[in-house]
């Protein structure tokens, strides 16, 4: 059996059984072989990565967001919708070779090949770090224009060609607050299809400097106890895990 993972931008085709609740719909084995689909196999069950053509053949389906469908899906499958997701993202970005143009084909189940140059092509991923600075019991929580809604989380980057993610974590901070840290560690790493992102998370203190939000991407922030902080991102984030572990204590102790 197939299930069919069909995206349109950045929402997702979920069907719901009489108890309401979501599943990925079954996908007509007469269309499992088309040279565009791309395919992973997860736990015995396959799926098929469509785009929202495939849609006219589910009934009564519904669209919700990425986002929007934790909660709806349980962690398993949400984290299958979002592989899903950073596949389908790459079905539409890699259409043609970046080397002499020609359109691509299907190599295997997750890549496309040049068939004049012979260049294949994956889905790429972009690491990025994720970080929580904390000063003595103090957390450095931020708003960044691109947040969607009005919560507060951690200073994030891509990490640039040439540098350690490290650097990295050092460069970030010090852009976007003017800040220099100490004692930079590694807390643990998520996948982040929003689109394709690898998030590295790590944990630093507060050396020295006087917050500043130098290059505009944050527009509020500061640092928090405990006891009196903004609202926090509700998603089970790498940066919700963070934050979780220095309310919990386990970080940012003395
Ligand atoms: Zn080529």
């Amino acid at each position: 059996m197939t299930r069919a993972l069909i995206y349109r931008g950045n929402d997702i085709l979920l069907c719901c059984d009489e108890n309401d609740v979501p599943f990925f719909p079954v996908l007509d084995a007469d269309n499992c072989n088309s040279p565009e689909i791309m395919y992973f196999e997860t736990e015995g069950t396959r799926y098929a990565v469509l785009t929202e053509k495939a849609a006219e053949n589910v009934k009564e389906g519904f669209w919700i967001g990425l986002r929007e469908s934790w909660g709806r899906l349980d962690p398993k499958s949400w984290n299958i919708a979002a592989k899903g997701a950073e596949l389908a993202h790459f079905m539409r970005t890699n259409c043609f070779c970046g080397t002499c143009g020609t359109a691509l084909v299907k190599a295997s189940d997750i890549s496309r090949l040049c068939p004049v140059c012979g260049r294949e092509f994956f889905p790429a991923l972009s690491p990025a770090i994720i970080v929580l600075v904390t000063r003595g019991e103090e957390a450095l929580l931020v708003h960044a224009k691109s947040f969607r809604r009005p919560f507060y989380a951690l200073v994030a980057g891509f990490v640039e060609t040439g540098e350690t993610i490290e650097e990295c974590v050092a460069r970030e901070i010090y852009e976007e607050t003017s800040l220099r840290v100490t004692d930079i560690r590694y807390f643990g790493s998520q996948s982040w299809p929003f689109p394709s992102q690898l998030m590295l998370g790590f944990t630093a203190r507060y050396a020295s400097g006087t917050l500043r939000w130098a290059d505009g991407e944050l527009s509020d922030g500061g640092f928090f106890t405990r006891d009196s902080h903004p609202l926090l991102p509700t998603l089970p984030s790498i940066s919700r895990r963070l934050i979780d572990a220095w309310l919990n204590g386990e970080v940012g102790r003395k």
